[in-house]
């Protein structure tokens, strides 16, 4: 019985990561649930999978779960100290890495320091901490395996094979909503239509870096730190289908794709059953259904957020921090409709030229920045 700490249960992520565990009692325990505020959400699933301890950011959110779950002997604690606590000390031996945002990086920190694996979504964590994260695994001997469907794509096309044998990788990308779009009606873009992701229902935040294409962006440097390649041996590639979730291209000239119906499900599931791979009733890609694969490249001219994460890989140390933590400003600020979508990559790139970066930062260099990026860019957006 595999025991897991799902932490961010209350996202798209995380219940997806519990549907997993229901489809497969006799292999999955659930030890500890997390969440920011959604209480109603987290007391559902704790009555419903009994963990031993359940953690809430919010107070007031706090008090209602300790109330509603006094009964069950679940235990309930609160705030960002206690997330780390648990990531730590909970008897948990995988920790689902399902939390948005910089907000994962500590408690995913302290979970690999305590040897416990790690199945991650947050891709926020490497994008920011790529060279720690890879140090402590080494030193701690933890496995850290993609859910991310294109890190969990190349990591599934690279079982069996030598790193060394890779030419590039070709990261796949929808394009989102608004691929086809001309660049001139960028302007008028609304939160609503930002928010109508075409092949995935995901959380607001990653729904709107994928409208920009700052996702694939994170992604690029997530490949980076996951499968050790320079900036030059990663390349995206739109993909308006969503069927090819990523590719290998290898030293002899043979690429290698993997496939799939778009359902997070599915890496999930891989992450927490690898190396084995387990039935389940999930659609799977149907030839019948699909009569064609497109690919082209990418219009960094309209999506200028793409660009910029190639230029935060090339800088390496601080910028990745900071590239993430403006956009996230920046993000939230769109999505209060503070500012405007074509304005996102102004902002974050403004804040990027105005960074002075520091290379192999430690941790707190890294936490140092990420607060510079966000409290600059609040300055640039008057909202402080
Ligand atoms: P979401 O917004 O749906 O869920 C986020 C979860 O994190 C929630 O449980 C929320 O309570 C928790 N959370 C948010 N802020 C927090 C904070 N400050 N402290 C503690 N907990 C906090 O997001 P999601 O779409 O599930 O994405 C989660 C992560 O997975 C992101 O890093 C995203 O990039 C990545 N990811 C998501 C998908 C997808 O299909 N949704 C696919 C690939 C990767
Ligand atoms: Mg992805």
């Amino acid at each position: 019985m595999k025991k897991l700490g799902i932490f961010g249960s209350t996202g798209s992520i995380g219940k997806n990561a519990l549907q997993v565990v229901r489809n497969n009692p006799d292999r999955f325990k659930v030890v500890c649930l997390t969440a920011n505020n959604n209480v109603d959400l987290l007391v559902h699933q704790a009555l419903q999978f009994i963990p031993e301890t359940v953690c809430i950011s919010d107070q007031a959110g706090f008090r209602i779960a300790r109330q509603r779950l006094r009964q069950t002997g679940i235990q309930v604690v609160c705030g960002a100290e206690a997330l780390c606590d648990l990531a730590r000390e909970a008897d948990f031996n995988m920790m689902v890495g399902a939390i948005v945002g910089f907000a994962g990086l500590l408690p995913t920190l302290q979970a690999i320091k305590a040897g416990k694996d790690i199945a991650l979504a947050n891709k926020e964590t490497l994008v920011v901490a790529g060279e720690i994260v890879n140090r402590l695994l080494e030193e701690h001997r933890v496995r850290l395996i993609p859910i991310d469907s294109e890190h969990s794509a190349l990591f599934q096309c690279l079982v069996g094979e030598d790193r060394s044998s890779i030419r590039k990788i070709i990261l796949t990308a929808s394009g989102g909503p608004f691929l086809h779009k001309p660049k001139e009606e960028f302007n008028k873009i609304t939160v609503s239509e930002a928010l109508k992701h075409p092949n995935w229902k995901m959380g607001s935040k990653i729904t709107i870096d994928s409208a920009t294409l700052m996702n694939k962006g994170l992604e690029v440097i997530e490949a980076h730190w996951l499968f050790g390649l320079s900036p030059d041996k990663i390349d995206v590639a739109i993909h308006p289908q969503s069927i090819i979730h990523s590719m290998v291209e290898f030293v002899d000239g043979s690429t290698k794709a993997q496939m799939g119906a778009p359902d997070m499900k599915v890496p999930i599931q891989y992450a927490l059953s690898y190396p084995e791979r387990i039935k389940n009733g999930f659609n799977a890609f149907n030839f019948k259904k699909t009569s064609r694969l497109d690919f082209f490249k990418p219009d960094r001219t309209k999506f200028k957020c793409l660009s910029l994460a190639y230029n935060a890989l090339e800088e390496l140390g601080t910028m990745p921090a900071v590239l993430n933590a403006a956009n996230e400003v920046v993000v939230e600020n769109f999505l209060k409709e503070r500012i405007k979508f074509v304005d996102i990559p102004t902002y974050i790139k403004k804040t990027m030229q105005k960074h002075v970066v520091i290379q192999n930062p430690d941790l707190e260099g890294i936490l140092e920045a990420d607060q510079w990026a966000r409290s600059y860019v609040r300055k640039l957006l008057g909202y402080n």
